[in-house]
């Protein structure tokens, strides 16, 4: 059998490495749904995400009738994984596929997904799950209303704590940081500073670029002015102002998304921007509100494949235990650290090298929480 002879591969590649009580297993292809299993390979090599699901799951799993949803078929796929006798193999990851396009109109078709969207629509579902059964347990009878999402997986949150502070669950403990945003009118000079959580960041990418100078620009001072002008509280008018975002609280795992796919109004559709976007194994942050240094490890990337947004495949790079993986659905190879830059981007608008990190997984090793 095919799969057996890839696994006894990677099994062999890595000897006596192999790491003790680890899993590297490929996941089946549902027809297109390469854009889930290449993010929940990511979130699965995400060791502090995956052992509070495998929790999860051990002390869920004899309450009886508990209902189905996408944390409970999360939880069990991830658990199945790792209670495998075999180190190596492939896993069929139907009932959580199925979960997910029976919650989900966009996923539902056969078309090519987006693997950002796939996350934020998980990593909200999976908080919005336990901040419901936190709420349940403390038998709060408060119906919160449905959290304003928009694209960058902001949500908005109120400045003066007028409504109750929302639950921490341990989504948001691993992913959650706050963004702080600026503005100071230009005749007063008033600042108003309004906070909003965020699960990843997006960022506007460059040619020839890397992921501090998109994080710099992510922060640089903006002009509102002409057509945009900012309405100031105190001068009761529309005036012009200065405008930043900051992080305030990072979050332990970070997540970048880098924006490759662009509206082009001229072609009336959405193009693929091949740049070149470095992304370093180790990466400083210096953007926060206290301008203290930060540290983050890069673990997994998410890579896209192909030239333009409708078509395409997504596959995975991660690391454990000190060795990179290569997951392709059914397939999992080693690959050696210095390959991750083939998957930086191009330098020329045409190149023959479509393959492109897409969604960065840092986790923080240094700084404060
Ligand atoms: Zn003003």
């Amino acid at each position: 059998m095919v799969m057996g002879a890839t696994g006894s591969k990677l099994e062999k590649a890595l000897g006596d490495q192999f790491p003790e009580g680890e899993r590297y297993f490929g996941l089946e292809n549902f027809g297109n749904t390469c854009y889930c299993n290449s993010v929940l390979q990511a979130l699965y090599f995400c060791v502090p995400f995956r052992e509070q699901l495998l929790d999860y799951h051990a002390n869920n799993k004899n309450t009886g009738e508990a209902e189905e949803n996408l944390l409970t078929c999360l939880a069990d796929l991830f658990t199945q994984i790792s209670s495998q006798k075999k180190k190596t193999g492939v896993i069929g990851p139907k009932r959580f596929v199925q979960r997910v396009k029976k919650q989900h109109d966009l996923f539902r078709s056969y078309m090519h997904q987006d693997a950002h969207e796939f996350l934020n629509f998980l990593l909200n579902e999976l908080a919005d799950i336990l901040e419901k059964e936190l709420n349940d347990v403390k038998g709060s009878p408060e119906t919160s209303s449905p959290s304003e999402k928009n694209a960058n997986g902001l949500q908005n949150s109120p400045v003066n704590g007028v409504k109750e502070e929302p639950q921490m669950t341990w989504v948001h403990k691993s992913f959650q940081g706050i963004l702080t945003n600026e503005t100071r009118c230009l005749r007063c000079e008033t600042v108003t500073a309004r906070d909003e959580t965020f699960l990843d960041l997006s960022l506007d990418i460059e040619q020839n670029s890397s992921i501090t100078s998109c994080l710099k620009n992510f922060s640089s001072t903006e002009t509102l002015n002409a057509e945009d002008k900012f309405s100031c509280d105190k001068c009761c008018s529309l005036q012009e102002a200065q405008k930043r975002m900051k992080i305030k609280k990072l979050p332990h795992i970070l997540v970048i998304h880098l924006k490759r796919f662009k509206y082009i109004e001229q072609l009336g559709r959405y193009k693929k921007l091949s740049y070149c976007v470095v992304f370093p194994m180790e990466l400083k942050l210096s953007n926060t509100v206290d301008d203290a240094d930060s540290e983050y490890s890069l673990f997994a990337v998410v890579v896209h494949v192909g030239s333009g947004p409708n078509h395409g495949h997504y596959v995975s790079l991660v690391k454990s235990h000190n060795h990179w993986l290569f997951f392709d659905d059914e397939n999992v190879e080693m690959i050696e650290e210095s390959a991750l830059q083939t998957f930086f981007g191009s330098s020329q608008e045409y190149s023959s090298n479509m393959d492109h990190g897409y969604i960065l997984l840092y986790e923080r090793v240094s700084g404060n929480c």
